[in-house]
């Protein structure tokens, strides 16, 4: 017999609606009774909230990855979380950052409240727990199950806002696919080592900053003045800027605060091509992310300022070359 935890948090998977709108109220037992039956798996349970997920702070989200973490000591194959879509690829990312265990803390939610004619919900912790139990998800990290397929953590992104396929990995795709009772391995993300970082500690405060036609470098100042000690730009393209931007950052960066380029493109890296946008980012020392998300970025950059907040670049040159 395998062994599974479920440990949930809220989100739509556990709302229902009310007088003011949807409420995430339901407990992990009622959520596993409505998974269905699990041959084969022993599932015990735990609630950390019901609350969505759009509410966590940076604190709830440390906390939440350490208690997932707590319950894979409880002598289980792996975790199941339960939480909101909305910041569920930021949870998974954070888990992954510091996962170094065989066996997976695997997210799932839903895209329909749990009172819906139709929930999805169920069928998502069902694939979700047997996953969670398959010697197939050993060695992949934290994961994210949702609609029959199974996401890496790094790279996954919500790219639905109602419809039930909620995720996608652009340009990296599933690791595994759901088939009836079966859990297909599709492919082996590689995963740079577990990162030791402290989550009872803050995170260093690191903001995004978005950029669109005509945008100025103001934004990227009042980060900053704000108490940011990193910044993340959603850059144009392959990790193009305005000059106004390109100016902020050569600013801020000789002032010892380190960006990390990503793209407001869903799928594909960034690069630094481009004489007076990219190419001169680059120049100024800011750190190109890949196809991270910005979200995924942001948390990473928190991490390497944690760990080494003199030379973030070392680490984050480390995380990024796998
Ligand atoms: N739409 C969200 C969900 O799927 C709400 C949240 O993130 O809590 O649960």
């Amino acid at each position: 017999m395998r062994r599974v935890h479920l440990l949930a948090t809220g989100g739509t998977i556990a709302s229902r609606h009310g007088p003011d709108g949807l409420a995430a109220v339901t407990p992990a037992e009622e959520l596993l009774a409505a998974a269905g039956a699990h041959p084969g798996v022993t599932v015990t349970t735990s609630d950390l909230g019901t609350v969505g997920s759009f509410a966590f702070t940076t604190s709830d989200l440390r906390g939440l990855v350490a208690e997932a973490r707590r319950c894979l000591g409880r002598g289980v194959d792996g975790v199941v979380v339960t939480q909101g879509t909305d910041t569920m690829e930021e949870s998974a990312y954070l888990a992954d950052l510091v996962h170094d265990d065989p066996r997976p803390i695997v997210f799932t939610g839903a895209q329909r409240p749990f009172d819906a004619a139709a929930p999805d919900g169920p069928a998502n912790l069902a694939d979700a727990l047997l996953v969670a139990a398959s010697p197939a998800a050993r060695d992949l990290g934290a994961l994210l199950c949702f609609d029959g397929l199974v996401f890496a953590a790094r790279g996954v992104r919500k790219v639905e806002t109602l419809r039930s396929g909620a995720f996608a990995a652009p340009g990296r795709g599933p690791v595994l696919r759901l088939a009836a009772a079966s859990v297909l391995p599709l492919g082996r993300p590689v995963r740079p080592a577990a990162m030791p970082l402290d989550l009872a500690a803050d995170l260093p405060r690191v903001d995004v900053v978005a950029c669109y036609l005509g945008v100025d470098g103001s934004l990227m100042h009042a980060a900053v003045a704000a108490g940011a000690t990193g910044l993340v730009l959603e850059a144009f393209g392959a990790g193009n800027v305005t000059p106004a931007v390109a100016e902020a950052a050569e600013e801020l960066i000789a002032r010892g605060i380190p960006v990390l380029v990503c793209s407001r493109v869903p799928s594909g890296p960034v690069e630094p091509l481009y004489a007076t946008g990219g190419a001169r980012l680059a120049r100024a020392g800011a750190v190109f992310a890949g196809d991270l998300s910005p979200w995924q970025a942001r948390l990473l950059l928190a991490a390497a300022l944690a760990l080494a907040p003199d030379d973030p670049r070392r680490v984050l040159a480390d995380r990024l070359a796998v």
